[in-house]
């Protein structure tokens, strides 16, 4: 049989009091796999994201299971997930804008360094190697940094805790095609790494060239999933998510 999966994801539910953002999600996602969830805007992406990270806001509720590695891990708080090896890479790219480039991404090798393990640096050539210009500019302050540069900041930061499972939440929100394809071309290659992905996109065109599998979410339900590349030639996608050409 198959290893098991990284994230295994079965009757995933999600209500914010009154608002049900997400009902009954299954998905698989295996390691080295790239896996994308579409949709528009409210559709329940980032909920999804945070209901896999334990992360809900208080008052919201969470429903079925999430396996990671093949444990159940719906009742550990985010501090307990991240160090099991998720990591959550926000909308938001929090970033510490007064510190260099090279402070913020030993930063995401803190939990490393606390657990005690004795080489906690040692993602930070393989993230300068995956996004050269961070290494360019390691000595500069992430607050003067681009858009794009920011998000390959975050990326960067979330991979010195060599996470075996990396969600991203709209990695391309704000930027410009060509600083999109730049970064979504770096994402493809942690395939290689082994390191397992849920590209969670509104950019449905540059996430269905990435990934291997594809869930579309509309309010809160999972309404087409399939291989990436079928999506992407599904007319209902193509008419809904890729418009024309
Ligand atoms: P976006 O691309 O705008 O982030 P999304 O697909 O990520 O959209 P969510 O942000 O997950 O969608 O929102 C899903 C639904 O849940 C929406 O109806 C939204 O209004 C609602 N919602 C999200 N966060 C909260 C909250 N903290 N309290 C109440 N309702 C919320």
């Amino acid at each position: 049989g198959r290893a098991v999966p990284v994230l295994e994801v079965r009757g995933l539910g999600a209500r914010y009091r009154k608002v049900e953002a997400l009902r009954g999600v299954d998905l698989n996602l295996h390691a080295g796999q790239i896996v994308t969830v579409i949709g528009p805007n409210g559709a329940g992406k980032s909920t999804l994201l945070n209901a896999l990270m334990g992360a809900l806001p208080a008052g919201a509720q969470a429903q079925g299971t999430v396996r990671h590695l093949g444990d159940a891990v719906g009742d550990l708080s985010i501090e307990a997930r991240v160090a099991r090896g998720m990591c959550l890479v926000p909308e938001s790219r929090a970033l510490f804008a007064t510190m260099s480039i090279e402070d913020n991404l030993k930063l995401g090798a803190w939990r490393r360094k606390k657990a005690g393990e004795r080489h906690y640096l040692d993602a930070l050539d393989a993230v300068f190697a995956l996004f050269p210009r961070l290494l360019e500019r390691r000595t500069q302050q992430a607050g003067t940094l681009s858009g794009g540069e920011r998000q390959m900041l975050a990326i960067g930061r979330a991979l010195m805790g060599k996470p075996d499972l990396l969600m991203l939440d709209e990695p391309s929100l704000g930027l410009a095609p060509l600083v999109t394809r730049d970064i979504l071309r770096v994402v493809s290659q942690l395939k290689e790494t082994g390191v397992a992905t849920l590209l969670v996109e509104q950019n449905a065109r540059a996430a269905l060239q990435i990934a291997d599998y594809a869930y579309v979410l509309e309010t809160g339900d999972v309404v087409l999933e399939g291989p990436a590349a079928e999506l992407a030639e599904n007319p209902r996608v193509i008419e809904t998510y890729l418009g024309l050409g």
